[in-house]
């Protein structure tokens, strides 16, 4: 399999997309042709780990790490992704943050790490991710690449965006990860990491690599979750469930796109933003247009210039036709804290403010819609990482998973730069 760029670089290896993450001109990385499945090439029953592998085979067809796909799988999938139903709805959660850090980009960021190791470790020459977080990313990443040989890690997080938890989480991992927190939004951190991979100076110095969820490396694994949860529905019911989906930089929605995009039984698909609306508002204006992000209590959500839109244009189409695939939702501060309080009361669940989103998007939805599947909402993160909202509003305290406990625990370090390429630089030099 080949992979090209949105803006028609390429072809490329499945090697060189996930070693250059953004292609040489400026565009994200897509296969050449999506796979056709249909439920026959699935055993029933079969474990997300045997969906994952019909799944991604024909993605890393001649690769060299097509012999290694099984066991790239059993690093990524060290933790369960069950599916919980909602007492007395026709709805149910997939929690997918029982990882290390306690969020969905566990799944992404382990599989990126276990691929690249294996093509790129190189103790003389250490391969740098680069990783620009609104919150859980970085913490994914710098978990998954810790102390990897051969590796390095450099996570650019915004200064005051993220919980004192996400924090700790960047911040606490051995000598291979340099934790940068820089005095601007996610934005200016993306913009930084984007440049630097442009950088002919640093390039020079420094093999860097990027794992936003601009790498096809975090997409595809993500694809994994929707198939195996849309097949056990499609087969348990006859039916294709829905699902709404926190959104920001739409790199996890756009895996389930791409799900049903290749014959999977996924019905319809719910985006739900926080107030960052630049995609409600380019459904509704047909323009496309991305501003800067502002402050949410779902702050790993706090994109304005979504990167994956241009790889979702370029998969389905523009918003004339977006709007007819996908509905999106914004949900306000306000109505994401009812949510909390109400999802608390009526279920006894303590949800994270990205996960309310969806629940709200759901209970919001005109009666006929919300009957018209099975919806299952995304449950992108534990609640006990943003205990310092949750709490407050449900006045219950959330008991800590052990190894979200065991990150608190240790000590942790950051250096505070401004949002300019050369203090970047420098902070690179005095570290790697
Ligand atoms: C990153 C993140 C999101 C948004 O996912 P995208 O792929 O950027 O759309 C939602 N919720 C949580 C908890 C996240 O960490």
């Amino acid at each position: 399999m080949n992979y090209f760029s949105t803006r028609g670089a390429g072809p490329v290896s499945l090697h060189d997309a996930l070693r250059q993450g953004i292609a040489d001109d400026g565009g994200l990385y897509l296969p050449e042709y999506w796979p056709n499945f249909s439920l026959d090439d699935f055993v029933p029953g079969a474990s997300i780990q045997t969906v994952a592998e019909t799944l991604l085979r024909p993605f890393f067809a001649g690769s060299p790490l097509a012999p290694e796909l099984g066991a790239i799988l059993d690093e990524t999938f060290r933790f369960p992704i069950p599916e919980q139903a909602l007492p007395g709805a026709n709805a149910s959660m997939l929690e997918l943050f029982h990882g290390p850090t306690a969020a969905f980009k566990d799944v992404g960021a382990g599989f990126l790490a276990a691929c690249l190791s294996r093509l790129e470790g190189d103790a003389d020459s250490p391969l740098c991710i680069l990783v620009a977080t609104s919150g859980d990313t970085g913490g994914a990443v710098a978990a998954a690449f810790d102390q990897k040989p051969g590796m390095r890690v450099v996570v650019l997080f915004p200064a005051g965006r993220v919980s004192e938890r996400q924090e700790k989480q960047l911040c606490c991992w051995g000598d291979n990860v340099l934790s940068l927190k820089v005095r601007g939004s996610f934005d200016d951190c993306q913009a930084l990491v984007k440049a630097a991979l442009a950088d002919d100076d640093l390039q020079q110095r420094y093999r860097f690599s990027s794992a936003n969820s601009i790498n096809i490396g975090r997409l595809l694994p993500q694809a994994t979750y929707y198939a195996a949860a849309s097949l056990s529905h499609f087969r348990a019911r006859g039916t294709c469930p829905g699902f709404v989906i926190p959104t920001g930089n739409l790199g996890n929605a756009l895996a389930c796109v791409l799900v049903r995009k290749m014959g999977l039984p996924v019905g319809p698909i719910m985006l739900a933003t926080n107030a960052n609306r630049s995609i409600p508002d380019y459904f509704a204006s047909l323009e496309w247009q991305p501003r800067p992000s502002i402050a949410t209590l779902a702050s790993a959500m706090d994109v304005g210039d979504p990167s994956n839109m241009e790889r979702l244009r370029h998969v389905l189409g523009d918003a004339e036709v977006l709007r007819e695939e996908l509905a999106v939702v914004s949900v306000s501060d306000v109505d994401i804290r009812k949510e909390i309080k109400r999802s608390y009361s009526e279920f006894g669940l303590s949800v994270c403010p990205h996960t309310a989103t969806a629940l709200h998007a759901w209970r919001t939805m005109d009666a006929r819609t919300r009957e018209s599947a099975h919806w299952i909402l995304v449950a992108t993160a534990h609640a006990a990482k943003f205990e310092t909202i949750v709490e407050p509003i449900t006045g219950s305290t959330i008991p800590l998973p052990a190894e979200l406990a065991d990150i608190l625990s240790r000590p942790s370090s950051s250096i505070l730069i401004e949002p300019t390429r050369d203090a970047f630089a420098n902070a690179l030099g005095r570290n790697f």
